[in-house]
């Protein structure tokens, strides 16, 4: 598959990827057999490719997707404009975005500060924090890719706000900013949304993506997430789209078959730092790829979507690098990624497909939401 190069409104600085290393890139074959181990730098750990598993037969459970026919506003929603929650408050006749405290929190400060301690070599410590919900929409109906890119730049805008405001409390060490969308991934209301967790703990993840970003620095004075993103540009083959100050790609080390990293060219630890005019570039670049997404099979596309940014702890985060990563568990439209024995079992990722393949795939998509192009199925 080749880059589109048209067709790209909402790509800033107007301009679509395109493999740089023609000669290398030309030497390979469309469906090249990708079967070896892959070093995620972030995450230090192997995942293992095995590319030629993805035709594998398969008689097992399928993924039905219900018809995509949803109003612009549901009366028994708890999330629509004006309407009761089950805490029996309710909802502000909002316009725009909208931010709650989680009914139902995960994290609460309410939280048991005093435990008693486990025997032997078991250790607990107390788990609190805030819960939010952020509501992207007013419409029942408009995911992150169906709103316009100025929509978009204003959730992060509410992104950045919650991150200082939550951010600067002492008792909060880290904000966990992420989307759960699709039933696949546990979320029956479409209603657009994401979660906030701000907590007394920082993440498995960022804590290990922090760790080993300091430890590159240490040794070789460089920003690891920079030396990611030079590497990508030499290769090429997995660019999705970029403009000025923003990129997105599906990362060599790609551990689900559509994985994407959205990120800013420059380092900053967290969204907040992130200036204004980049700002923009961003939301361009990440509405593109959900609109992308939505695109691949015409059907909102499911995906858990965390914003990886820096801990607000008393730490030194400067070789933090700011991103927005997009797990998508479905293989086909109706396949799931089973984490079974390998991942489950075992601890490492098996990718049953080519991240090259994969990005080619969705380089080649139409920049224009399928519901918008008068193609809708
Ligand atoms: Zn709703
Ligand atoms: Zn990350």
């Amino acid at each position: 598959m080749q880059a589109r190069a048209s067709g790209d409104s909402t790509c800033a600085a107007g301009k679509v990827a395109r493999p740089m290393k023609q000669d290398n890139a030309s030497h390979r074959m469309e469906n090249e057999l990708v079967w070896e181990e892959r070093w995620h730098p972030l995450r230090e750990e192997w995942v293992i490719v095995a590319a030629h598993r993805q035709n594998r037969p398969w008689s097992g459970e399928t993924v039905v997707h219900k018809e995509n026919n949803v109003p612009e506003y549901v009366a028994d929603c708890y999330l629509c404009p004006g309407n009761l929650r089950v805490s029996g408050k309710r909802n502000d006749r909002y316009s725009g975005t909208f931010v709650f405290d989680n009914d139902h929190p995960c994290v609460d400060m309410a939280a048991p500060a005093d435990l008693a301690a486990p025997p032997g070599i078991f250790r607990n410590r107390p788990a609190s924090g805030i819960a939010r919900v952020v509501c992207y929409s007013p419409k029942h109906n408009l995911s992150l890719a169906e709103i316009e890119p100025a929509g978009v730049e204003h959730l992060l805008q509410v992104w950045q706000s919650q991150y200082v405001d939550l951010g600067s409390r002492p008792e909060i060490a880290h904000v966990l900013i992420f989307e759960n969308k699709g039933e696949v991934v546990g979320v029956s209301n479409p209603h657009p949304h994401c979660q906030i967790y701000a907590t007394n703990f920082v993440f498995r993840t960022i804590e290990i993506e922090a760790a080993v970003g300091r430890r590159h620095f240490a040794e070789t004075g460089r920003i690891l997430f920079q030396d990611i993103l030079s590497a990508e540009k030499l290769d090429g083959r997995r660019i999705l789209c970029e403009n000025e100050s923003a990129i997105a790609f599906v990362p060599y080390f790609a551990r689900y078959a559509y994985e994407v990293y959205v990120a800013p060219k420059r380092t900053y630890p967290s969204l907040a730092a992130v200036p204004d005019n980049e700002l923009h570039d961003f939301a361009r670049i990440l509405h593109r790829v959900a609109v992308q997404f939505d695109n691949l099979w015409q059907m909102p596309f499911p995906y858990v979507m965390p914003l990886h940014q820096a801990p607000t702890d008393e730490n030194d985060y400067r070789t933090f690098h700011f991103h927005v990563e997009f797990h998508p568990p479905l293989r086909k439209p109706e396949l799931l990624k089973y984490l079974a024995g390998p991942e489950i079992g075992g601890g490492n990722f098996l990718s049953d497909t080519s991240p090259e393949e994969k990005a080619a795939e969705l380089r080649a998509l139409p920049a224009e939401h399928y519901k918008h192009s008068g193609k809708e199925k």
